[in-house]
């Protein structure tokens, strides 16, 4: 074999090994999607051991921002969607059609549109295969050994620093922040996605205020290597007019949430 050859053959793996996002970035995607969602369906299965959810009214608030939000990714499977009791205002979104919100988050969120922020920025991860992209970068270094070793029964440090990659983390597993790439990507998708569910775009900005108001007596670990407020709320403004032609387009269409949040 020459080495011309040769390197035609590792240039196929890497290029099989290539995707593209949905904004038009190359990414590293070593697994299938069926893989990438059993890891995600095991990591929501036993965050769910670990904390206490909450039911009534303010689970049927939360599942009706995230039904709105998830009707609009196109893949026509319907999400699961959990409240867990925990005063850090966290959320996140997991490959295999999983969303988790803590009641912390409602304190910050404070109402269905900034709620939808939330979640379409959550979702957009999972739309954009960053969990796959996070996953395979460490599993393309040694430490990802242990990674994929525990894959299976998500027990140790390797199960927990997967549960980080795949974007839960803070309360449960170790705490792996998004990139600045993932998060703008995430901004951009998660903006246009709540805006074509019928929530108003214009709460992003004030959800992020809020967050940097809440941040700072205590900020949430999860954020602290994110955009900072001012770099996201710019961000969000420069892709306003847009999101709000959606929005009117989903409203016209009927698209008009109306989810009630619990006194
Ligand atoms: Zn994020």
């Amino acid at each position: 074999m020459t080495l011309r050859t040769l390197g035609a053959i590792s240039l196929t793996l890497v290029l099989a090994a290539c995707s593209q996002t949905p904004t038009g970035r190359s990414q590293l995607t070593l697994f299938s999607d069926q893989e990438i969602n059993q890891m995600g369906d095991q990591s929501f299965q036993q965050y769910q051991q670990k904390l206490p959810t909450v039911g009534g009214a303010t689970a049927d608030y939360v599942q009706c921002v995230a039904h709105a939000v998830t009707a609009q990714t196109g893949s026509g499977e319907s999400w699961e969607v959990k409240v867990f009791k925990d005063d850090s205002a966290n959320a996140f979104a997991l490959p295999g059609g999983h969303i988790g919100v803590n009641t912390g988050l409602l304190q910050v969120a404070k109402n269905q549109n900034q709620l939808a922020t939330v979640l379409g920025h959550e979702v957009a991860h999972v739309l954009a295969h960053h969990a796959n992209e996070r996953v395979s970068t460490q599993a393309a270094t040694q430490t990802g050994l242990s990674v994929l070793q525990s894959a299976a029964g998500l027990e140790g440090q390797g199960g927990q620093q997967l549960m980080g990659l795949l974007g839960m983390g803070a309360k449960y597993g170790i705490l792996m922040p998004f990139s600045r790439k993932q998060e703008s990507e995430a901004d951009t998708l998660g903006l246009n996605l709540m805006a074509r569910a019928g929530f108003d775009p214009r709460a992003s900005i004030d959800l992020w205020k809020n967050m940097e108001a809440n941040s700072q007596s205590q900020p949430p670990v999860w954020l602290s290597t994110h955009p900072s407020h001012g770099q996201r709320i710019d961000g969000l403004q420069a892709q306003m007019d847009q999101a709000l032609q959606l929005y009117r387009q989903a409203r016209d269409a009927g698209r008009t949430p109306d989810c009630q949040r619990p006194g």
